[in-house]
């Protein structure tokens, strides 16, 4: 199978005259648009398309606006993701139809306390053009720590009580069981919901965390469905990022994933999968794009971090080199990169002269962190 690292159809849908180029796009390629398939997302009881709307990527809101008008009911953004215009960009394609659209975004990864919790929560309102939102995530949980202050307890319950936000949640990519395991077992049940980074090459405590989690009735959401998005062929009509939804949301415990859709193309890609069932012929897909992603896939375990000398966070600077190199989305990568302290950054590999930090899946990550500096620094 080739996989590339280059655009796919952004160029069509960028530049001037995007609405139209949208309509064009439409006309040009009739598609039908698969009937809507709704799970429940835990103890929220909110019933959410299993293919709903990663916005992360995505720069014009007229494509998120084609899928909500076509079914999608559940929209994830953030107030970091592009520098706090991709919630801008949501907040446009909710024009008129906000009661119709459960939407969920994030604080700031940085935003430790009460006030900052409340502050992220207030741009994001204004920036979202909402009086609310029905999920506010922490963004990016490495450990319990977090999920666990009394701070941010205080500024989300107050902010529930203002009507500012309904439901709690987490995302998290690196000790995703732990994080997991530690909201099942609160014994305030705190956090309705997590988004977590899953898909056919997670590893088995992670889906282990993910079934525990699903019959706490902790609402889950699946992203990085896709094992980081590489450009890649489609076979016999389907391609492995389709096999790799579909193989997500075959468990039963994911009440949707979020595949981030840049543009039309993406979309069309993503929502046929919408109630179309894993079969015998996307194994084989995946095992063949598993074959030819592994020499830089990275599941963000973390693992090999207690065996860098220099404490090196290696499973964030691969995620941002994933970022850069699946996503082709540099502004993401550059600014995930630069929330590494520097000093924890790939840049201190050039004071060690032997890399003995060692990936469970053979990743040579000196490699790696070469690449990222040379990339994203
Ligand atoms: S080369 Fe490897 S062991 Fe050395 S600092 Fe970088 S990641 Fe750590
Ligand atoms: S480099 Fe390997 S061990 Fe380290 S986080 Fe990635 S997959 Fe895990």
């Amino acid at each position: 199978m080739k996989i590339g690292m280059a655009g796919t159809t952004a160029a069509l849908i960028g530049g001037t005259g995007i609405a139209d180029a949208v309509q064009q796009y439409a006309a040009a390629e009739p598609f039908s648009f698969p009937k809507p398939v709704y799970r429940t997302l835990g103890r929220t009881g909110l019933k959410i398309t299993t293919v709903s709307f990663g916005a992360m990527l995505t720069p014009e809101s007229e494509v998120i606006r084609v899928a909500l008008d076509h079914g999608v009911n559940y929209v994830d953004t953030a107030r970091k993701y592009m520098d706090g215009r991709n919630e801008e960009i949501v907040g446009r394609a909710l024009k008129g139809i906000r009661d119709k659209v459960y939407v969920a975004t994030k604080t700031l990864p940085t935003s430790m306390t009460k006030d900052e919790i409340i502050r992220d929560v207030e741009t994001s309102l204004k920036t979202l053009q909402t009086d609310h939102v029905d999920v506010i995530q922490l963004h990016n949980l490495t450990d319990r720590q977090r999920a666990f202050s009394p701070q941010t307890r205080e500024a989300l319950l107050k902010l529930r009580e203002q009507g500012k936000v309904r439901f709690f949640g987490v995302t998290t990519h690196k000790n995703q069981a732990e994080v997991l395991n530690a909201l099942v077992d609160d014994p305030d049940h705190f956090f309705d919901t997590a988004l977590v980074a899953y898909n056919f090459k997670s590893d088995k405590e992670v889906g282990e965390a993910i079934a525990r989690a699903g019959m706490a009735k902790l609402g889950i959401i699946a992203m990085k469905t896709q094992a980081g998005g590489y450009a890649a062929e489609a076979m016999g009509g389907i391609s492995p990022h389709q096999a790799a939804l579909k193989w997500a949301l075959k468990n039963g415990h994911i009440a949707a994933a979020i595949p981030g859709m840049r543009d039309m193309a993406e979309l069309r890609e993503d929502i046929a999968v919408m109630g179309m069932p894993f079969e015998l012929a996307d194994e084989g897909i995946l095992r063949r794009y598993n074959a030819a992603v592994e020499s830089y896939y990275c599941s963000f375990c973390g693992r090999c971090e207690a065996g860098c000398p220099l404490g090196v966070e290696i499973s964030t600077v691969n995620r941002s080199l994933m970022y850069a190199e699946g996503y082709r989305d540099r502004e993401l990568a550059v600014s995930t990169y630069r929330e590494i302290p520097r000093d924890a950054s790939a840049s201190a590999c050039s004071d060690c002269p032997v890399c003995v930090a060692r990936c469970v899946n053979g990743l040579d990550i000196r490699a790696m962190m070469k690449r990222a500096e040379t990339l994203l620094a």
